[in-house]
């Protein structure tokens, strides 16, 4: 496949609003996608060298790259950012400028040289490789290659569309690609095995350190004996409000990956050091939470504390003056057996053989009861010591890599007048706001949440309040970068704004209740409206931890519209 025949699918899948178009065109061009190509062209569609967790970045500002783009046009720079002003998209400003027809290169070769760009260190020599790049190709194919480069080729396919588009309407494959995307996070590997080994090889496909595995998610209920009722006899742990770690040991490496599978593993020395100390296996998958603590006090610091090392410039000193203690909850692989398959209760028991009581690595918390009761004066404990409250665990369920559902269950702390939990949102477009407001430029943020089996995005409230002035300046920064002409096609909204912007960033709010209302799509179906947060405001900016999937669903809204009902009956 050459990158112009690529390029041509780019462009057609940019052309849809419809999801399902959308979809039947990825299809078709996985189809068309040699064994050699097809991973490449999985990484590329979603604006990508390789998965995020392997953090490969191409170094390139929007700077240098206009840098390059007058070098290789033999135009002033200042034609360039004139050019750039008025389009607002430097794809677009690439396209314009180049007058020849490029080599027609395949699209291997393109992926081989993007790929070599990036590792280059030197900005000279990037910048040289750039320039024979974007030699070679037509004004058309630059405008992709360009995108890609600084990262905003947006074209809207996520994980899930690419997922159908490789099962390819075959119903018997669909729940065998997805596991083995759980296992892995690599979805251009699972296309490549799949095209090379077809369906044999994708229900055989294994576990691999070095690939972290999507992580299992907690439904919520609003009491003690509501977890009894479903879970029966049950694991409690505590549930600590940190950073979720999964922790991969393959003799003598350590790396570690985030809660949304970044590689994190150079932000956390000290637990890197404890694992490679205290954790006395070969090969071994496990995650945790991780929390800085006072250790005068040896109370827990608030999330907000924990984060910061994510922007400290200096992490040793950071973990010098905030040390962490990691608090493994589960074991995942252990010496080339897979575990997420064997119940929880025989996971947890080799857990603590593993783990000796360290400084910084433990066990989390843990005991086993059937009793609400117990329940209770453990939660009301947790929460005295300024923890967020308890996590449930079935004792014979597998570790259900990748999804949310009641093999565990969270009961956290509530405040009056408020839902019982917070709820994590998607921006999708904002407003300009009026009155004082306006002057800053954005006033209130429409959001919305994720709907898995359509992988849309629904909305569920406008946001007004909740951030500084100042942070509402910085997310007006960071929206626009993402900004779009039109309504996104993963986003379904019967509102407008003024402003769309791609799904990318989650943020946490608060609200007094969940109703019904007829201008929101989340739960709307013909006969009924949807659902609407009531006064909602933000508790948090970003939350760099989450990608837009993992914001809450359309169903969690409708669980937590039933348990304020049930709440206030009672
Ligand atoms: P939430 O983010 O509110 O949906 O709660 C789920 C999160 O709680 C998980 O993703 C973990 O990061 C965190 N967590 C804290 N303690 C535990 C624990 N003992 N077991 C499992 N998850 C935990």
């Amino acid at each position: 496949m050459t990158f112009r025949e690529l390029s041509e699918y780019f462009h057609r899948i940019e052309q849809t609003t419809s999801r399902l178009e959308m979809a039947e065109i990825l299809r078709s061009l996985l189809e068309k996608a040699s064994v050699e190509e097809v991973d490449k062209v999985v990484y590329l569609t979603l604006g990508e060298l390789l998965p995020a967790f392997r953090g490969i970045e191409f170094g390139i500002s929007e700077k240098l790259l206009m840098e390059s783009l007058s070098k290789a046009c033999g135009v002033r720079l200042s034609q360039v950012q004139t050019l750039y002003k008025q389009k607002g998209d430097l794809g677009d400003t690439a396209e314009e400028l180049i007058g020849w027809q490029g080599r027609n290169l395949s699209l291997v070769r393109v992926y081989e040289e993007l790929f070599d760009i990036a590792r280059t260190r030197g900005t000279l020599d990037k910048v040289m490789k750039l320039i024979n790049l974007l030699k070679g190709l037509s004004g058309f194919e630059a405008k992709y290659a360009v995108r890609i480069i600084i990262g905003r080729l947006r074209l809207g396919v996520g994980d899930a569309t690419i997922i159908d588009a490789m099962a390819g309407g075959i119903r018997e494959l669909k729940p065998y690609i997805e596991r083995a995307y759980n296992l892995c996070s690599d979805l251009g590997l699972v296309a490549k095995r799949l095209k090379e080994g077809g369906l044999e090889a994708i229900k055989e496909f294994k576990i691999q350190l070095g690939y972290p595995i999507r992580m299992a998610l907690a439904e919520r209920v609003s009491s003690a004996q509501e977890i009894i009722q479903r879970l029966g006899r049950c694991g409690v742990e505590a549930k600590y409000d940190g950073f979720r770690l999964q922790v991969h040991k393959d003799s003598d490496k350590v790396e570690i990956y985030s809660r949304n599978l970044e590689r994190m593993t150079e932000m956390f020395p000290d637990v890197v050091k404890a694992v490679m100390e205290d954790v006395k296996v070969q090969k071994v998958i496990i995650e945790g939470e991780a929390l800085a603590v006072n250790e005068e006090t040896g109370e827990f610091y608030p999330f907000q504390i924990t984060i910061q090392r994510k922007r400290k410039y200096s992490i040793e000193e950071y973990a010098r003056d905030y040390p962490l203690k990691l608090f493994a909850f589960d074991l995942l692989y252990l010496e080339e057996e897979d575990y997420t398959v064997k119940p929880y209760i025989e996971r947890r028991k080799t857990l603590e053989e593993l783990l000796s009581q360290t400084n910084t690595l433990r066990p989390s918390e843990m005991f086993i009861t059937q009793e609400a009761k117990d329940i209770e004066t453990f939660f009301e404990d947790v929460i005295t010591r300024g923890l967020e409250g308890i996590m449930a665990k079935r004792l014979d369920a597998p570790y259900t890599a990748g999804s949310r559902n009641f093999n565990w269950i969270k009961l956290k702390r509530s405040y009056r007048g408020s839902l019982a939990d917070t709820v994590d949102v998607v921006v999708v477009g904002y407003y300009y706001g009026k009155g004082a407001r306006a002057r800053l430029g954005i006033g209130g943020l429409l959001v919305a949440v994720y709907e898995p089996s359509t992988d849309t995005f629904k909305t569920v409230s406008k946001v007004g309040s909740g951030f500084t002035e100042s942070e509402w300046v910085r997310l007006r920064e960071m929206l626009d970068v993402i900004k779009l002409s039109h309504k996104h096609p993963r986003v379904d909204s019967l509102i407008e704004v003024d402003v769309w912007v791609e799904p990318r960033y989650v943020i946490t709010v608060n609200a007094d209740e969940i109703t019904r209302s007829p201008l929101h799509t989340a739960g709307r179906t013909l006969e009924e409206p949807g659902y609407a947060l009531r006064f909602p405001r933000a508790v948090s900016f970003i939350r760099e931890d989450k990608n837009p999937e993992d914001a809450n669903t359309v169903e969690e809204i409708i669980r937590l519209y039933q348990l304020q009902k049930s709440v206030s009956v009672e």
